[in-house]
């Protein structure tokens, strides 16, 4: 299990981010929020997926007059995304549980003063989302478009929020450049208490957006470093959570499911391995436990990897082996095996 960097504990409605609270998997709707039924739908789907905190863009008053109507119909906490208009955000802290928006963009000092107490009344944070793609002016003019330029924008907007007594912040730093978002992060972590919302921003679409957050997620993961995550996909849902809940996963910040190690096969395979592991693949979705299997199509590295494995198949010439713990159960004929393997499986 990764040692997770030491933050303050938040709340985003009834989800915990932060200090030993797990790492939460966000994403975002793509309907207009004023369309209720839509944006609804869309949190719902989200909600099934397995998606813990949903945000949705507030660009002006009607979206924000729509939020009451949707949390009404919705259990999961509601984040508000808003830019520049402060009177947006008074009107959607009064029903949601989180805003995002930088205090430095919202104008006066009164203005920001406004939204804290707001926020202090219904006793909801305040996420801090820097972009490197809208910094300010005098920062980007200063530091260019770098990691550095990205830290000080954070620290800039979180200096405002501590000058007026509030903590309950979260923040995120992110970039479409995958070197420049890790980056940004590593060097905020020392200097701040608060706990981190990991994205790469614009990372594309599933392809692109998979590899990028993989990268800079999985690094940073690793590290110890993020609270919470999105994966930004461009036209996609449910995909986004899949994606997210596969790298705390693969990472090592999550323990559940099955995890498949199968062979890329080469000239040595003597079946069909690709669609053995397809219908193996399909069989074990439901399963929750935590649990390794391999699926191998020789003996050249099958034991090896048997070994590590709760369950296994080392596929042979026509027949092959099951394996539980790296020991032997069954030697059958090659169309019987799968139907072997998912018994033994099901026995965990
Ligand atoms: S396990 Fe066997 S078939 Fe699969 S890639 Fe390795 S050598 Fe090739």
């Amino acid at each position: 299990m990764i040692k997770r960097y030491p933050t303050k504990k938040i709340y985003v409605g009834d989800v915990a981010v932060g200090g030993d609270a797990p790492i939460s998997i966000q994403s975002m709707t793509f309907s207009k929020t004023r369309d209720v039924k839509s944006t609804v739908e869309q949190i719902n789907r989200l909600h099934f997926a397995g998606c813990d905190i949903v945000r949705v863009a507030v660009p002006d008053m009607e979206d924000a007059l729509a939020l009451k109507e949707i949390k009404k119909e919705v259990s999961l906490p509601i984040v508000a995304d808003i830019h520049f208009d402060y009177r947006l955000a008074l009107k959607a802290a009064e029903v949601v549980d989180c805003i995002r928006i930088n205090p430095g963009n919202i104008g006066s000092k009164e203005r920001i003063k406004e939204v804290v107490k707001a926020c202090k009344e219904r006793n909801i944070p305040i996420r801090i989302g820097v972009n490197s793609g809208s910094l300010e002016k005098e920062i980007e003019q200063k530091y260019g478009p770098t990691s550095k330029a990205m830290v000080e924008s954070a620290l800039y907007h979180i200096k405002l929020l501590e000058d007026l007594d509030f903590t309950d912040i979260k923040v995120s730093l992110k970039a479409s450049d995958v070197q420049r978002t890790v980056e940004a992060y590593r060097a905020l972590r020392p200097l701040v208490p608060y706990p981190f919302h990991l994205g790469v921003t614009e990372a594309g679409t599933m392809f692109s957006a998979t590899v990028k957050s993989s990268i800079a997620l999985g690094a940073l993961l690793l590290e110890g470093i993020g609270d919470t995550i999105r994966i930004s996909i461009t036209g996609e849902l449910e995909k986004e959570v899949e994606v997210a809940r596969a790298i705390l996963k693969h990472s090592g910040a999550i323990k559940e499911g099955v995890n498949i190690i199968s062979c890329p096969t080469c000239g040595r395979i003597e079946v069909d391995l690709v669609k053995a592991v397809k219908e193996i693949e399909e069989r074990l979705k439901h399963i929750k436990k935590p649990l390794n299997v391999s699926v191998m199509g020789c003996v050249v590295n099958a034991i090896g990897e048997a070994k590590h494995a709760d369950v296994a198949i080392a596929y042979g010439k026509g027949s092959g082996l099951v394996m539980v713990k790296g020991e032997v159960v069954a030697k059958l004929p090659e169309n019987k095996l799968v139907d072997r393997f998912l018994e033994e499986v099901e026995k965990f």
